[in-house]
């Protein structure tokens, strides 16, 4: 791991629904923020069909879930969210959506993108599959001096992110350790009460027993982790 003084400031976190992060990453996210880097959440759509009752609209599911999104990225340090609000459930990895993203990074600049690994086996959820390849496939076009040229323009300029991050993997390489910041990510996750069970200690303790898991498996000296497979783009 980098030193301290040598770590990126700007970080852009790309995931189809809000929670995904509080699932995938945000214990990372957490320890982050506390060094000091900027972290922006960018949601590809905001769960507006992320409920199993018909008495709730999908406007007003996906008002409050970005409530409840942005409150969780507050509890971990993120301030700066930006929702794409793409339809849930229907996310295609389009040229439109890879230009639009594009146009994030090259706004937002940020030194190390994390995203859904589009490759993890059986990954059956269409929009998580999308998300990942729209991700990475906008950190090569953002770099490119004649793709999407019509954004460079008003000081907009061509960016190259240095790394990329991807959780929900099945070929972990990199293991971030989450020791002190597993507290905040589960109050984190528990903030999106729209879509919390009721066993919420239950719940909480899975996510402390599988990150555990993941630090044993890693052969790391630290208690909990996240894993990711890691991208050198830059
Ligand atoms: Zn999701």
């Amino acid at each position: 791991m980098a030193a301290k003084k040598d770590l990126p400031l700007r970080v852009l976190m790309i995931a189809a629904h809000p929670d995904d992060a509080e699932y995938g990453c945000a214990g990372t996210v957490a320890r982050w923020a506390g060094e000091g880097r900027q972290i922006t959440y960018l949601l590809l759509s905001s769960g507006d069909k992320g409920s199993k009752n018909p008495g709730i609209r999908p406007g007003t599911l996906a008002t409050l879930r970005e409530k409840e999104q942005t409150a969780a990225a507050r509890k971990l340090g993120v301030h700066h969210l930006i929702f794409l609000r793409h339809p849930d459930g229907m996310l295609e990895n389009t040229m439109a959506l890879r230009r639009e993203l594009a146009g994030s990074i090259r706004t937002v600049r940020p030194h190390i993108v994390l995203a859904i690994d589009p490759w993890r086996h059986y990954q059956t959820h269409p929009d998580h599959r999308a998300a990942g390849l729209a991700a990475l496939d906008a950190v090569y076009a953002a770099k490119e001096v004649n793709l999407f040229a019509e954004q460079l323009v008003d000081g907009v300029e061509p960016w190259r992110v240095k790394d990329v991050y991807l959780f929900w993997t099945d070929s972990p390489d990199h293991f971030e350790d989450i020791t002190q910041s597993i507290g905040r990510r589960i109050s984190a996750l528990m903030l999106h009460a729209s879509q919390a069970g009721k066993d919420r200690k239950g719940h909480a303790a899975t996510i402390r027993k599988n990150a555990h898991e993941t630090a044993q498996k890693a052969g790391v000296a630290f208690e909990y982790a996240e894993a990711f497979k890691h991208l050198k783009t830059g």
